[in-house]
């Protein structure tokens, strides 16, 4: 028995008992899945992609009311009501609300997204609350008292008026959307998801739309909201403001985080127990105080703090962890056929592909880098040196795109890129490392190699979701697989990236840059915490990559590995260019030495100390 075995048993088991169970259990059954599947938005926003919401409830708002509106407004009845049968009324609720909730979500997103920090919480609690006003101070809306006489849904004629056959519909959905989220969340999409929490300069590098995947999660989850909400218009049959107040905005988030954040099923989990709490302190608390209120909320407030002390990532995960321990892993299938990823040609060795001209980077006052030249031609290699705070990271900004020179050019390929994104960096065929390694720590190593390739793949949101993308992401991670045998670190495929040793993090990110199939490659202190055999399997990596006609930039402290490897070698101090040349050259420069060492008077003795602070 493996998990999906036992997914599968759960659910024959639920669908068997369904028509046995009590009524009141089929109706908390019903709104758990409704919870759930709102919840599960919130996973994908928020444990995935990491934006934080208190506003969901809103949009589960959106739903109802749009269908409410649909189903009962005089107005739509006189203007459609002769020609459409009234059985299809909730359906096109169901559109309606669809499109609303899509048009809403996508332009608050396009406004709040950009919010860093604190400010999109709070920015989700603003509209949180104004959408509730709105739902009761518009009159045609039913004000306070809400839309009374909402129709059952009919389904091929058969009305779906009992919380019974209702609720299999909801349990129906939630299902399907799980499916579809976890097939997402396994693609190629769904890596460009989870690397948002990676942060915007890392996802960027890996060519990923940051702006556009965030408003496309958030609107993804506003959506599976949007839904619950027609479902639960149509099982109350009447609906007012209060469920979608921001109070229960903030009950779904519980729901979320309690469950696990970051997990699907912990949705279900988190609805689940939250709902069934929330059940239990209703009869038991107003007894206990002695007046009526809504106090569970402060006990939901007080087990999320315990939970969260406990269990960080919510308590799907330790219940995965004991389960797992009576399951067998699941065999990957096998896919049926793969395709060859799109593989652009190298440019010819000795073209400059990269060059920046009078590149100067200022902080206020401060030159980070004061008119730097230099180029990098296909088949070699070329280091920046320098001693720390020499500007070496931010010229590497500069010429990748994560920011802006002040003045001067950069050119990729021959293309001016100022004001590009890194992402049309990546498109042109940059492939970089950062000093300060940004692996997605949890994910597989695997997972974060095929990142890498991000760009080389076409399939979208819904071919994943249905798994219509296989062939393709099995040429993803078979691209993957083979960077990593390649880096030497094909053993570790499978654990996670933030289980292993730094420098071997490092090479990860070698790896990853690879698998993008780069025609330049940035390293930045790739030799950084690896051990002596480590930076030699490295410098032959180097050596070949340098052979197949890479252009590679590494900025790196170690000076035996750079000066064996270089074949140019630029020297930065201040913010300035103070030498370039062959490795000899560079090392025999009395400004290079002075700049090491401090000044040293017998060129000899310099020499000789270079290599030993190697
Ligand atoms: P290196 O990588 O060679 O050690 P950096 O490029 O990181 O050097 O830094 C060069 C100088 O620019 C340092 O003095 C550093 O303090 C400054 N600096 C770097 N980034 C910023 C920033 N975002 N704001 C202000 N000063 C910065
Ligand atoms: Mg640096």
């Amino acid at each position: 028995m493996n998990r999906r075995h036992l997914t599968l048993a759960f659910v024959v088991a639920l669908a068997a008992l369904w028509g046995l169970l009590p009524d009141f259990s089929v109706t908390v059954l019903s709104y758990i899945g409704l919870y759930a599947l709102v919840a599960a938005g919130l996973v994908m926003l928020t444990g995935v992609g990491g934006m934080t919401s208190f506003g969901q409830a809103a949009f589960v708002g959106a739903g109802a009311y749009a269908t409410a509106w649909v189903c009962t407004s005089p107005m739509v009845a006189a203007a459609i009501g002769t020609v459409v049968n009234p059985a299809l009324l909730p359906w096109i609720g169901l559109l309606f609300g669809i499109v609303v909730t899509f048009v809403v979500a996508w332009g608050l997103g396009a406004v709040t997204l950009r919010l860093s920090g604190h400010y999109l919480p709070l920015c989700t609690i603003a509209w949180g609350l104004s959408f509730y006003f709105l739902f009761g101070n518009l009159d045609f809306l039913g004000g306070h008292t809400g839309v009374a006489g909402v129709p059952p849904i009919v389904v091929a004629g058969m009305s779906l008026a009992s919380p019974r056959s209702l609720g299999l519909v909801i349990w129906g959905v939630l299902l399907l959307a799980l499916w579809a989220l976890h097939n997402l969340l396994d693609s190629r999409e769904g890596r460009a998801i989870r690397a948002l929490k990676g942060g915007r300069v890392m996802a960027e590098s890996m060519g990923v739309d940051t702006g556009r995947y965030r408003i496309k999660v958030f609107v993804l989850a506003a959506l599976l909201a949007a839904v619950s909400g027609w479902l639960y218009a149509h099982m109350q049959r009447f609906i007012n403001p209060t469920p979608f107040n921001l109070n229960i905005g903030i009950e779904y988030l519980f729901m979320a985080v309690v469950g696990g954040a970051g997990h699907l099923w912990g949705a279900v989990l988190g609805a689940a127990l939250i709902t069934l709490l929330k059940e239990q302190l209703q009869d038991i608390l107003p007894r206990l105080l002695g007046s009526s209120g809504n106090f569970e909320v402060i006990v939901f407030g007080l087990l999320m703090l315990v939970v969260l002390q406990r269990f960080a990532d919510g308590l799907w995960p330790t219940v995965a962890r004991l389960g797992g321990r009576f399951l067998k892993p699941v065999k990957a299938r096998a896919p049926r056929q793969t395709l060859t990823l799109p593989e652009a040609a190298l440019p010819p060795r000795g073209q400059i592909v990269l060059q920046a001209d009078a590149v100067t980077k200022r902080f206020g006052g401060l030159v980070a880098n004061d008119a730097v030249s230099m180029d990098v031609k296909a088949g070699e290699i070329h280091a920046l040196i320098g001693p720390n705070g020499a500007g070496k990271s931010t010229f590497f900004n500069m010429i990748s795109g994560v920011d802006d020179p002040s003045s001067g050019e950069v050119r990729l390929m021959g293309r001016p890129m100022t004001g590009q994104p890194s992402r049309a960096f990546a498109a042109l065929g940059l492939g970089r490392t950062f000093q300060h390694v940004r692996l997605l720590g949890q994910r597989r190593v695997i997972e974060n190699v095929a990142l890498g390739a991000h760009r080389r793949g076409r399939r979208g949101w819904i071919a994943s979701m249905l798994r219509l993308d296989r062939a393709e992401e099995a040429a993803l991670l078979a691209q993957a697989r083979r960077q990593l045998e390649r880096c030497g670190l094909g053993e570790f495929a499978e654990v996670p990236a933030g289980s292993l040793a730094l420098g071997q993090q490092r090479v990860i990110e070698i790896a990853r840059a690879l698998a993008g199939h780069p025609a330049v490659l940035l390293l930045d202190e790739p030799a950084a915490g690896l051990r002596h055999l480590e930076k030699r399997a490295l410098a032959t990596l180097l050596d070949q990559l340098r052979a197949e006609g890479l252009a590679i930039l590494v900025v790196e402290h170690d000076m035996e590995f750079v000066m064996n490897l270089a074949d140019r070698v630029t020297v930065l101090e201040f913010g300035s260019v103070i030498a370039r040349g062959t490795p000899l050259e560079v090392q025999a420069d009395p400004k290079v030495l002075d700049a090491y060492l401090g000044g040293v008077d017998e060129p000899a003795e310099a020499g000789r100390l270079v290599e030993q602070s190697a």
